[in-house]
């Protein structure tokens, strides 16, 4: 077992009130999945921002790559130099904009390669450049807006940006991408239209011939939705975390969930009928109740709202969590689950015995996203890379 724990004097797992396992076997399977899933000439590009969606970015990174990833995605320089100083050589995609001179410097000297919404950008970027003894030329990619209206240039001028690109130094067009913002609804309209605007665009750089080496517009729900928006590579991120965008693309793929999320009961205390439970005493029980105290609260990532409402799972068995959600302990309604003692273990997102609650279990319930729910997860959580065996169905097809 791999331990990243900042303190490896502590083995999280014997001590800590409250910890993240990250199933490295799953993550392998799930990159196999989406490998299989695409032509040899598509690559894999492992999307690790957010710290690997809550993951752990380098462990994350560097598995990916081992099993057939090929390129990175991250949000931010920070993140993007985080990899390289962790010794990762793959390249990497910063997918945020940048637009001071210092970050541009940064991408320069980590080896990242920046994305590029508008003309003036690149031109500091190539100034920025000029500045450096030695510069050699980066690759660039070039983002157009075709409907997410979010970070790119408009589509329509895609011809006029890459032209003004291409005519300065230092700069060499790695690739040109777009991102779709309604790839995991079941109603294709609005993603076929985008990709409608991504393919003109194509044709008039084709035309002038400024198309780039490189074209992608995929996350993980456009590469499961379509092998038509494929392209040269998909970038993937809440996949290779075990978890499908929406219901009707979970029979694409066999995805296994990576992360559990697990605490220790702490305390344990028989409280009389009439009892008010927790801040505000939300919760008075109307019978005698055996409680749990268990170390772990929103700020490490379980959301408050979910107070009264969330189920764990302790010894094979699921317990109500009662009383409002405090910031670093919660409690469980634990009278039917006889001879438990302090220390043992509450599985929160994972499995235990026939039981599974999943992120996409807890976003319902809290009116939000798996993907929320995953970037939540503080990092006073050491997270614990193991190596469990995937479900039998699946096992074999990896
Ligand atoms: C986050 C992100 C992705 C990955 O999205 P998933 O839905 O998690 O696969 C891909 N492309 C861009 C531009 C992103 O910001």
């Amino acid at each position: 077992m791999l331990n990243w724990d900042h303190t490896p004097s502590l083995e999280p797992m014997r001590c800590c009130r409250a910890w993240v396992e990250i199933n490295l076997a799953a993550l392998q399977h799930n990159v196999r999945q989406f490998r299989g899933l695409l032509p040899a000439t598509t690559q894999l590009m492992a999307v690790v921002k957010a710290d690997a969606y809550g993951h752990g970015a380098v462990t994350v990174a560097q598995t990916a790559l081992q099993s057939g990833a090929t390129w990175l995605g991250v949000a931010t320089v920070p993140e993007g130099i985080e990899l390289r100083a962790a010794g990762v050589q793959a390249p990497i995609l910063v997918m945020g904009a940048v637009n001071s001179p210092e970050e541009m410097q940064a991408i320069a000297h980590w080896r990242l390669q920046p994305t590029l919404v508008n003309p003036k950008q690149a031109l500091v970027f190539s100034d920025t450049l000029s500045g450096l003894a030695a510069a050699r030329p980066v690759g660039v990619h070039l983002k157009i807006d075709t409907g997410m209206t979010r970070l790119g240039f408009p589509w329509a001028e895609a011809v006029d940006f890459a032209r003004f690109v291409r005519q300065l130094p230092h700069l060499k067009i790695d690739s040109l991408y777009s991102h779709l913002a309604t790839a995991d609804s079941p109603d294709p309209t609005i993603m076929q239209q985008q990709q409608q605007r991504f393919k003109t665009a194509l044709g008039h750089l084709q035309q002038q011939q400024l198309l780039p080496p490189r074209l992608h517009l995929a996350n993980t729900a456009a590469t499961l939705a379509d092998p038509d928006l494929h392209y040269d590579l998909v970038r993937v991120g809440l996949g290779l975390y075990g978890l499908y965008p929406a219901p009707h693309l979970q029979s694409r793929l066999d995805l296994q969930p990576v992360m559990q999320v697990k605490a220790r009961i702490t305390h344990l205390k028989d409280v009389p009928a009439g009892t008010g439970i927790s801040y505000g005493h939300q919760y008075v029980c109307d019978r005698p109740l055996r409680l749990a105290v268990v170390g772990i609260g929103y700020a490490d990532g379980v959301p408050r709202v979910l107070s009264n409402r969330l189920q764990v799972m302790v010894k094979g068995r699921l317990a109500q969590q009662i009383g409002a959600i405090t910031m670093d302990q919660l409690m469980l309604d634990v009278s039917h689950i006889p001879s438990l003692q302090e220390g043992d273990v509450v599985t929160l997102l994972g499995r235990d015995g026939p039981h599974i609650i999943g992120p996409d279990d807890w976003a319902a319930m809290a009116n939000t996203i798996s993907w929320e729910i995953l970037c939540g997860f503080k990092h006073r959580l050491p997270r614990i890379a193991v190596e469990q065996p995937l479900a039998a169905s699946t096992a074999v097809q990896s």
